[in-house]
């Protein structure tokens, strides 16, 4: 069986961030060592490639702790030894410049995904690494004082350090089979739940079908019961049976896993007025045009479907007009455009998610070098641990610092040999 110093199992950011960097810290320490990088598809970066719509959000200058989930607390000391300008003056040495929009939110200067997996791929060959595709790893087993991986017809490779950065359940469109949770099990590994994260939330709401690719401003909050349990501002975007768009996304990273206190989702979608303010505006309209028709109340500051569905919902018949309608109703229809409530039924599948909520915890990793406290040798990067992010960069940034954690100390390490 061919052997290795160094397997990394997932081609993807986390996993050709940690072998670039193993074969350029073997290099540095002027020590010999093979760096192998195995991936289930047929080409590498899959995912990386399909990133902020092709364009690649690869982190965020404001890399503040409130914007990740997960083991949050233990996840600090590596977001802190590969902050946003650590990152991006890595990818300036592989040639990439990047840039930030006004939000924080960095891009490749070109705006190009494949710009970024293309340095990074360049990188690992420049480098030495030998990349190999359609190799999906199914098993790994200790062996020798280092893992045995085996694929779907047997053997694959030896290595004494190995390095697990499968990804997540995530968009399996993009991603080999996987079963990275599986390996890291079969290594000793514990899990917490898995869950889709950064998806749509389901909503049995009537209106959403007329609502339907309409879009809106609105500041968005989560609430189970009568706890706030967190907001976004930002475009909602209406499905059939689902609200969507960025801010929603985030707020499905929050979603409680017990859905038995009810969920909503409360809009207020005239976030610059309070609800005094919006009050006055509907008794201007009233007292301003009282011959028009009532469900057009909203025409002049929301869009107009979602003006109406409002009106609907007040049970406004569609033949009144301004003058028609009741102080009450006037109150309630400000009431509505600053607290619309949406019931939440819970978030969408994994296919539509961006990453996996869960995995393995980070108790279980040593988080400076990311090796495993359950076997030595091993080493864990990227969304298979459990953290994840917002939308806005998070998520790749976590991928990058791991893997470079990983990868470094790798290049580092001892042979694999259970620790506890
Ligand atoms: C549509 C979409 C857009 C996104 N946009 C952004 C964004 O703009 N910014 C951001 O920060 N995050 C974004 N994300 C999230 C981000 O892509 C992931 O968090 C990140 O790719 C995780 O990196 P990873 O290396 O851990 O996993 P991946 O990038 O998924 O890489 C894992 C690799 O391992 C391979 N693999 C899996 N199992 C095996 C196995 N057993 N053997 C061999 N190979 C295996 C997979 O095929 C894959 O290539 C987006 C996700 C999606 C789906």
């Amino acid at each position: 069986m061919e052997r290795w110093d160094i397997a990394v199992v997932g081609a993807g950011a986390a996993g050709l961030m940690a072998a670039h960097a193993a074969a350029k810290s073997l290099k540095e320490q002027g020590r010999a060592g093979s760096v192998l990088l195995l991936e289930g598809n047929s080409r590498p970066g899959k995912k990386l490639l399909a990133t902020g719509n092709g364009r690649c959000n690869l982190t965020n200058l404001d890399l503040s702790l409130a914007r990740y989930h997960g083991d949050v607390d233990l996840a600090a000391p590596v977001l802190e030894a590969f902050p946003p300008d650590r990152v991006l003056e890595e990818f300036e040495s592989l040639g990439l410049l990047c840039r930030a929009d006004s939000e924080g939110r960095v891009y490749p200067r070109n705006l190009q995904a494949a710009a970024v997996l293309q340095a990074l791929r360049e990188a690992c060959g420049a480098q030495g690494v030998v990349l190999r595709c359609d190799a999906g790893v199914t098993k790994a087993v200790p062996q020798e004082g280092g893992f045995r991986l085996e694929g779907k017809e047997g053997d694959l490779v030896w290595a004494s350090r190995c390095v697990l950065a499968c990804g997540g359940k995530a968009s399996p469109k993009h991603s080999w089979e996987g079963g990275g949770f599986q390996l890291a099990a079969q290594l000793g590994h514990s899990l917490t739940e898995l869950c889709p994260s950064l998806t749509y939330l389901k909503s049995p709401k009537k209106c959403l079908r007329s609502l339907k690719g309409m879009r809106v401003k609105a500041v968005a909050a989560m609430w189970a019961e009568e706890e706030k349990l967190c907001q976004e501002r930002g475009e909602v975007l209406f499905g059939e049976g689902s609200l969507s768009g960025i801010c929603l996304f985030n707020l499905s990273a929050r979603m409680p896993r017990d859905l038995s206190p009810k969920v909503e989702v409360v809009l207020d979608l005239l976030e610059e007025l309070d609800y005094r303010q919006a009050l006055a505006y509907v008794e201007r309209q009233v007292k301003n045009h009282p011959s028009y028709p009532a469900w057009e109340l909203f025409a002049g500051a929301l869009n107009l479907r979602v003006g109406e569905e409002l009106m609907k919902e007040l049970s406004v018949p569609r033949e009144a007009l301004f003058r028609d309608l009741t102080r009450q109703q006037l109150r309630k229809a400000a009431g509505l455009a600053k607290g619309w409530r949406f019931p939440v039924t819970g978030t969408g599948e994994w296919e539509s998610a961006q990453v996996t909520r869960g995995g393995v915890p980070l108790r279980e990793v040593d988080l400076t070098t990311m090796e495993s406290k359950k076997r030595r040798g091993l080493y864990l990067a990227g969304e298979l641990l459990n953290v994840d992010g917002d939308c806005g960069g998070y998520n790749l940034h976590w991928a990058w610092a791991t893997g470079l954690a990983a990868g470094r100390a790798a290049a580092r390490g001892r042979k694999g040999k259970e620790s506890c």
